[in-house]
Parts: C-alpha cells; structure tokens; sequence
C-alpha cells in the first residue's frame, strides 16, 4: 500500500516544510520509512483558514448528507482490508487480532454516528411556544436546538491508532456534529494516520462535501500543537493522552484571548475493590482474569486497573499473591514506544520507593515485564502521591483495615475513569456506602468486571472528574460525545414563515 508522507490539507496533499521525522518500529526498536515532515506554522494556518471556509458550507449540511458521509469513511476504512492493520502493527507493535477488533469498534463508532445522524432525535427542537394572552407580558415562541460550534482541532493517543486516532471517536463526533475537523497526527504512528487520513478525504470528496471539511497535520514538536489550539479561528479542541499533554493543551485553550474548550481525556488509575465475598466466591479464577486486565495491551490503556483496593486479610493477601503469580506468568508485547517503556520502568521504581510499598512479583527480567506492589492504605492516606498513573502492566494494592478506611481512600482519590467492585450477596451492606463514594469520583462505576473494554454505545460514559478529563460534564465515547461539538442557541419570536428555513428539524 502506498503512502505518501504529505500533509492532508483538504483535498490537497502537500509536502511538508518543517524539520523531518519518521516513527519507530516498537519490536525492533528500527526506524520505520517513510519519513514525515512537520507541518509549517504557515501550513497550520492555511489548514484552519481553509476548514473555517469549509464551515460555511459543512455547516449547512443535512443530518442524511453527513451521515452519509460517515458511512463512506468507514467503508473506506474496511476497504483497506489487512494491510492497513499491518502497517499499524509495525508501528505499534499491537497484535493483529487486538487491531482487527479495534478496526470492527472504530467503524462501528462512525456507523453509530451516522444512525444517530439519521433517527435525528439528538437535536430535536424545543419548543416553548408562544403565549400572546399571557398577563402581564405575553410570551413569544422560544425555540432551542443545536449548532455546531466551529473548527475542532484534535489530538489522538498512541495507544488506539484506530478508535482514538484519525478515524476514532471524536473525529466521528465532531463530523457528525457539523464541524470541520483538523487532526494532528500522532508522531508514533504516522502512516497509520496518513492510510485512515486518505480514507476520509476520499469519502469526503465521494460525498460532496466541502475541501477543508477534514485535514491531516504532521508533527513531532510541542510548538506544532500549541499552534494549532491557539489558531483564532479553532474553536474547540478534543485530546486524548497523557495528563500532562492535556492539562498542557487546556491550559493554552484557556488562556487564548479568545478562550475555547479543551476537551482532554488522560490517564486514570481506575481503582477496582474487591471486597471479602468476592475473593472468597472467584478464588484463584478471579486472580486470574484480574492479572490478564492488568496485562491486556501490556497495561496500555486508559482503563487498565492501575490500583486495587482490599480489606486486610489472610484471604485477601492470599488472593494477591495468586494475582502476583499470573502476572508473572503472563506475557506481554513491547511497549507503544521506547518513551512509554523508559516511563514505565521510571513510574515503578518511583513508587517502589514511596514509603511502604513492597513489591509482590519477584522475578521480573525486563524492565516491561508485569507488576504488583502493595501499600497499607494508612500510608497512602497520608500522601496521595500512590495515585500516579503508571502506563503499562502494573497495578498498587492497597490493604484497608476497614470499611470506613476504604471510604477515606476513595475521598482522597483524584477523579478517575472508572471504578470497579467485586461484590457478593454477603458484602452488600458494604457495596451501598461504596456506591455512594464512588459516584463522586469516577465516570463509570462497574460491578463484577473488569474496566478495560469500553462499550461505544448511546448510554456510554468515557469520562469523569479532573485530573481524569478536563471536563466531567462530557463523554468522549458513545453518542452523546456529539455535544461536546455543538452550542445551543434559541430563536425568539421568528415568524413562522422565515422559521420553517431557519430553524428546521432536518
Ligand atoms: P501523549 O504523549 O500525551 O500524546 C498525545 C498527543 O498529544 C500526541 O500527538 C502528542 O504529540 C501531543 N502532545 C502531548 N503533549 C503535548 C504538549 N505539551 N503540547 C502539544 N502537544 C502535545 O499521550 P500518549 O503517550 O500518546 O498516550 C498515552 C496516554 O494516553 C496514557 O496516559 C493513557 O492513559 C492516555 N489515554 C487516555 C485515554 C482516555 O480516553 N482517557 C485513551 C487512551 C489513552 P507529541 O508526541 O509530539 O508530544
């Protein structure tokens, strides 16, 4: 498969200008061909000035025509067949299978986009009408939809080059919201961008839709980023990454002279507690299946069970010592990147070095290979440093002498992602008073599972509290990501003929 390592500028592929760079081979730790250059600063701005153009048409565009727009990207996608999965897999050294099922997610999600587009009740008008007899004042109709809100510059992570990357989630949402999307592409993964890139601007232009209306960027610099989320005409920002990109990016976005939302979705430690009856009931199975969601991906996702929390017992650190074993017989490929790996090993021998942690799994040969550690929570109430997310196969278990401590360790806890309990029927006196902490800190709260996996589905919540997102209002998976793209406006007193062009259900 060919690829060209050019900037998608609209319907344009343009050489870039800027400093060369080329994306690394993670098994061999080889540099991969072709090599990228980085988009130009006069690049960047002709890319937004040609997507807000893009706006004044894509704007305009029927719910049927971007819908059908989606479908055609995913088409694309699919049409790629396996090849694109290779040259995803030497990038990221992801196994096929694992990219296959993210291929199925990632195309699934711009269906679902489409369908959303096409039942239309995600913008349905409403409708306050018109009380000309009200006393003292009477009352105009009041209509209130949805509009989008402008061009959205996006950033994807390394760790989903298909569902969080060019084609992912948020560029599903913002399309079908009605905004122009710019995508900077992840510098790990390049030609994966560039394959999923060509695959949009091809739908895009076999739908009819404006040039400009999707755009590819390159690059490897901070300063490449920084341009783009303080580019006047972008209007909202979707991130997906590390803590200290996103809170790096959200703080530009709101410090702009004209300050937009950052959307940015980080790193969680995504405690899971497994209470008395639980251990007692899964025994070794439940050990077992919680070491294989601590190595799924070799830890790499934002779901992965960074921390689990038990009651202090001898069946408890029976079942932890079980955990230890599976990890350490569990095997796990390399790491996205020779960064991540070298960040890995750096955030383990962090921890191992906080006061009192110990750690379980012995043996371990490479700095990848997976981990346990544990702490009392006294030592943890004392310092909230043990919550650091550590990216890879590793997790922290916090030993709790007490319901009431488990309750002060969750309200200590940063926000996360997800939170999980393993419950029986005899710990559910517990699990209530859990619930109830829980909720506040966490976008998805689960029982009886495992938090890696996420369903793209309407009720989907991928989010939650800061440090987790910078926004827990919204989700980044599931449809209703949509509104993150859109603002509300109402229309007062319009008459009725000019409202049946303007303010349309379409
Ligand atoms: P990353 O290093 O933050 O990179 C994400 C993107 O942002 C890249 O394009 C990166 O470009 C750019 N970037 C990072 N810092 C920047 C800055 N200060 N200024 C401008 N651009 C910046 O994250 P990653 O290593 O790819 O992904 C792993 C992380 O993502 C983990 O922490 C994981 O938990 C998180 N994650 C979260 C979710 C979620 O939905 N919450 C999903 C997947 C992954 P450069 O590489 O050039 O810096």
């Amino acid at each position: 498969m060919e690829i060209s390592a050019a900037q998608l500028i609209g319907f344009r592929t343009v050489p870039g200008n800027g400093p060369t760079f080329h994306a690394f081979n993670p098994a061999s730790d080889q540099p991969l061909t072709p090599s990228f250059q980085e988009a130009t600063r006069e690049q960047i701005h002709e890319t937004v000035v040609l997507a807000q153009k893009a706006f004044t048409q894509y704007r305009k565009t029927t719910s049927l025509q971007r819908s059908l727009f989606l479908e055609a990207i995913a088409t694309n996608i699919e049409a790629m067949g396996d090849e694109l999965l290779q040259i995803i897999h030497l990038e990221t050294a992801l196994p096929l299978s694992r990219l296959g099922g993210e291929r199925v997610r990632t195309t699934s999600q711009l269906k679902l986009f489409a369908q959303l587009l096409r039942d239309g009740h995600w913008n349905k008008n409403i409708v306050d009408k018109a009380l000309p007899e009200r006393k003292p004042t009477p009352r105009p109709e009041i209509v209130q939809r949805q509009i989008p809100i402008g061009v959205v510059a996006i950033f994807g992570a390394s760790n989903f080059p298909l569902a969080f990357s060019v084609g992912g989630g948020d560029t599903a949402s913002a399309l079908a919201a009605g905004c122009p999307v710019v995508f900077k592409a992840h510098p790990a993964h390049p030609a994966s961008c560039q394959l999923v890139g060509t695959a949009i601007v091809k739908a895009a232009r076999e739908t009819n839709m404006p040039d400009g209306v999707f755009s590819l960027l390159h690059g490897f610099s901070h300063e490449m980023g920084e341009a783009l989320v303080t580019h006047p005409l972008v209007k909202a920002v979707a991130f997906t990454g590390s803590f200290r990109g996103g809170k790096a990016l959200y703080d530009l976005g709101v410090r702009r002279k004209e300050p937009i939302p950052v959307y940015a979705e980080m790193g969680s430690v995504n405690p899971i507690f497994f209470l008395p009856g639980a251990i007692k009931k899964g025994g070794e199975n439940l050990a077992v299946q919680f070491a294989q969601s601590v190595t799924l991906g070799s830890g790499q996702f934002c779901t992965n069970p960074g921390i689990c929390i038990l009651l202090n017992s001898e069946e408890s650190r029976a079942f932890l010592q079980k955990t230890a074993d599976g990890l350490a017989g569990s095997n796990v490929h390399p790491l996205l990147t020779k960064e991540i790996a070298m960040a890995y090993a750096k955030g383990l021998d962090n921890q191992s070095k906080l006061p009192g942690v110990k750690v379980l799994t012995q043996g371990r040969k490479k700095n990848i290979d997976p981990s346990i550690q544990f702490v009392e929570a006294k030592r943890v109430l004392q310092q909230p440093d043990y919550f650091e997310e550590i990216f890879g196969p590793s997790t922290l278990a916090i030993l709790a002498e007490g319901i009431e401590e488990l309750y002060q360790i969750i309200d200590i806890m940063p926000g996360q992602l997800t939170g999980t309990i393993h419950a029986d029927e005899t710990d559910h006196s517990e699990v209530i008073g859990l619930i109830d902490h829980l909720t506040q800190k966490v976008g998805r709260l689960l029982m009886n599972g495992f938090p890696t996996g996420v369903e793209v589905s309407p009720a989907m919540v991928h989010g939650g509290p800061y440090p987790a997102t910078t926004d827990s209002r919204v989700t980044s998976v599931g449809t209703t990501a949509i509104y993150r793209f859109t603002r509300p406006i109402c229309y007062q007193n319009i008459p009725s003929s000019l409202g049946e062009i303007i303010i349309k259900n379409d």
